[in-house]
């Protein structure tokens, strides 16, 4: 593709992929703009065939959506780039080590035939001048096994050093498939794993675990009014909110596009409450500037659902019944908390 994109025919199809961004009301971010580009440039058969299907309904297309598609077919293809990059070099780091040892074998083989010469000649050693010799012999085969064996030992730390290091730019990039390039919080799939995570931990040791979901109030309109990067502000400000009031064994998450969630292992609905109603007060009480032109975006609040595991309910369940409060506190005027009570639920007045 590449080539084809520094041609004539790479400038049109960048026109092509903005008339057709300008259609669906795309914002040209570079992200959509990366998307649109490999749908006209045909570089991605699936990706083509899921945005052909979104152009055929015809209108705008959704921002969520795209960024979805951009975190499957790009974000997703680096890492996997990354770690097939990582796993050669591990590769080659090895084959060298065992070419070393290979060597070092065979040093070790021959200085043990000189040995067993020099044993032999000792019988029949007659004079001095030939035990000097074969002392000699022996000095210089003792050097080279010391030689070869210095260097050995210098090689294996090299390559110990070379595997740590392997395995950190491993971490990271396994850190980084469970991350949200936007908020820097954990990803849907890190939500997944730490939501099961809990439960399992919750059913062995009958520790208490609960879950907040937030989501902010009207979003389209403050995206409508001032543009997709200022959005995108506010998704940045609310994820930090949260994980301001979140402790180290919370873990804090992009469930959506403006919806999060926090897993809180053993912590009861009560602890969950009280950190819920820290953030949208904060949420609230913060005047955010727009960062291009320190205009100010005006009340941002977000609405909030609260739930506590009940023993042997799914994960799905729970997740379920979080956010029916949540679509209470949004039905009952949004700017609020909705905890569970009983069978039923409790809003909290802002
Ligand atoms: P409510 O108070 O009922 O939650 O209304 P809302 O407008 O917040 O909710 P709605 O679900 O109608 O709109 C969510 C919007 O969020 C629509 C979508 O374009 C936008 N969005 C989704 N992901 C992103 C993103 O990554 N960045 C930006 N800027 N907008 C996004
Ligand atoms: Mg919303
Ligand atoms: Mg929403």
């Amino acid at each position: 593709m590449n080539g084809r994109l520094q041609s004539e025919e790479g400038i049109n199809l960048a026109r092509t992929a903005l008339d057709l961004m300008a259609n669906h009301s795309v914002p040209p971010t570079a992200h959509n703009y990366a998307v649109f580009t490999a749908f006209v440039a045909d570089s991605n058969p699936e990706l083509c065939s899921e945005l052909q299907a979104l152009v055929n309904v015809g209108g705008p297309i959704e921002a969520g959506t795209l960024e979805d598609l951009y975190d499957r077919f790009f974000t997703f293809k680096r890492i996997q780039d990354a770690v097939m990059e990582v796993g050669g070099a591990m590769s080659r780091e090895l084959g060298a080590v065992v070419k070393t040892l290979e060597a070092a074998e065979r040093d070790t083989a021959a200085y043990g035939e000189a040995l067993a010469g020099a044993s032999g000649q000792l019988d029949d050693a007659t004079d001095s001048a030939s035990v000097k010799q074969m002392v000699e012999g022996l000095v210089a085969a003792t050097a080279r096994m010391q030689r070869r064996s210095r260097d050995l030992e210098q090689r294996l730390q090299e390559t110990s050093q070379e595997v740590d290091q392997l395995r950190n730019n491993l971490e990271k990039v396994r850190e980084e498939a469970m991350t949200d390039a936007l908020t820097g919080v954990a990803n849907r799939k890190r939500f997944d794993e730490s939501m099961r995570k809990s439960r399992r931990e919750a059913d062995l040791k009958g520790d208490p675990f609960s879950l907040i979901m937030c989501d902010i109030d009207h979003f389209k309109r403050f995206n409508d009014t001032w543009g997709h990067q200022t959005g995108d502000q506010i998704i940045r400000f609310v994820a930090a909110c949260l994980s301001r009031f979140s402790r180290d064994t919370h873990v804090v998450a992009r469930y959506g596009g403006e919806e999060f969630a926090v897993v809180l292992p053993s912590a009861r609905l009560q602890d969950a409450m009280v950190i819920a109603e820290k953030v949208r007060s904060t949420v609230e009480s913060k005047r955010l500037l727009r960062k291009s032109t320190n205009e100010d975006l005006g009340n941002i609040t977000v609405s909030l659902g609260v739930s506590e595991y009940r023993s042997g309910e799914s994960v799905e369940c729970l997740l379920e019944r979080c956010d029916t409060n949540l679509y209470k506190s949004k039905q009952t005027g949004r700017n609020k908390v909705t905890v569970d009570e009983g069978r039923g639920s409790r809003t909290a007045a802002a």
